[in-house]
């Protein structure tokens, strides 16, 4: 009996381990996280995964099943919302009663988890840290499984045991789940903190080259169909070397950052911008025609030569830009012709003055 339940229970515990695995693999999607970020999906999702769960439970008497059901409602209640927990805590408790039937055991059960996803749902609202809400939660399964179990299974010669089993195994599994969700997330935000670092350029936080052409690529090959819209900004800055000599390199750094800042503020949120290297930036303008492309080049123009750049509390200064333009054709089908095109404009934008914008 002790050995089945503690066999049985290592089984409810790798579910839990790999339901918790699967989930994280589904949030690091981004387009999955959208949908999923409302509470209503998360509360149906891990109610029916606490559903399994009773699914593979150890059975201790005709009525009774042990399982680490508590967990799932635990989890939502201290890392989504308390909504969240309560849907888990009814689907668990309605499936208890209609799946295995309508009895002591059952009822009993229900109320159980329903007065956890209720008390674990308050304990999660509060400020307490992530460790004291595990405690908190865990002991209050405790104290009401453990009386709700102890009371049931009078019949049962080694009760003692098998709730000892049981309650320890809860407590270790869930500080083994603490640690585990703990691991991930640190895991997660390392992740995300890698990806952005190899996308974006440390100066500016704008895209770095490397994944600006990559989204050129997948732009074009997305939507390869005849009339499809796309422009090129190629931007730089005019004697931009005399700044980083007269004013210093740092000064120059700032200059870069304010002006990433305007190009951010000008475009639209699907416009991608980049860091091309040195004083030099391109600007994908998405469905844009070539001469709405002009205005937005003539439009940055203008914004930055109008602008201040405060290098420090005494000292600001004025600079300009020259901007290439060029628009998807016929004769410049694809990103590497379309980058070159635009270059080649901002190569006669210098040679003509500078601080102006040219289409050629
Ligand atoms: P032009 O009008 O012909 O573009 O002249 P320019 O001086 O802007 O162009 P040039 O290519 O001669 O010089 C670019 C300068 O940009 C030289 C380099 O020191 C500076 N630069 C490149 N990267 C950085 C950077 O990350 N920070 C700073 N502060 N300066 C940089
Ligand atoms: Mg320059
Ligand atoms: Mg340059």
């Amino acid at each position: 009996m002790i050995f089945e339940t503690i066999r049985g229970l290592f089984v409810n515990m790798t579910i839990l381990t790999s339901f918790i695995m699967f989930g994280n693999m589904i949030m690091q999607e981004k387009h999955i996280i959208k949908s999923l970020r409302n509470n209503i999906t998360n509360g149906i999702l891990s109610g029916i995964f606490g559903c399994v769960l009773m699914l593979f439970s150890v059975p201790i008497s005709n009525q009774v099943i042990l399982d680490f059901r508590y967990i799932p409602v635990v989890i939502m209640a201290i890392y989504v919302s308390s909504y969240a927990a309560a849907e888990t805590a009814i689907i668990m408790g309605l499936f208890r009663l209609a799946y295995f039937g309508i009895n002591e055991a059952s009822v009993s059960a229900f109320f159980v988890i329903i007065m956890l996803g209720i008390v674990s749902g308050a304990i999660g609202r509060t400020k307490l840290s992530i460790r004291d809400k595990w405690i908190l939660c865990i002991g209050f399964s405790i104290i009401v499984a453990g009386y709700s179990i102890y009371t049931l299974i009078y019949e049962t010669e080694n009760r003692s045991y098998v709730l000892l089993v049981f309650l320890s195994g809860l407590v270790s599994v869930s500080v083994l789940m603490y640690y585990f969700l703990e691991f991930l997330n640190k895991f997660n935000i390392k992740i995300e903190s890698i990806r952005n670092d190899a996308e974006k350029d440390y100066l500016t936080g704008l895209k770095n080259p490397r994944q600006f052409d990559k989204i050129l690529k997948s732009h074009l090959n997305t939507d390869t169909g005849a009339g499809k819209e796309m422009a090129l900004l190629y931007i730089d800055i005019d004697h931009f070397k005399k700044i980083n000599d007269q004013y210093g390199h740092s000064s120059g750094d700032i200059v870069l950052k304010e002006l990433g800042m305007i190009f951010k503020n000008l475009a639209r949120s699907q416009d991608i911008i980049s860091r091309r290297g040195g004083e030099e930036f391109t600007m994908l303008l998405v469905d844009c025609q070539l001469e709405q492309a002009v205005a937005v080049a003539e439009r940055i123009r203008s914004a930055v030569e109008n602008s201040e750049f405060r290098l420090s509390e005494q000292c600001s200064i004025h600079i300009t830009v020259s901007i290439g333009v060029a628009a998807l054709e016929p004769s410049i089908p694809d990103g590497v012709k379309l980058l070159e095109q635009a270059d080649k404009a901002l190569y006669q934008a210098k040679e003509t003055g500078r601080n102006k914008v040219v289409v050629i």
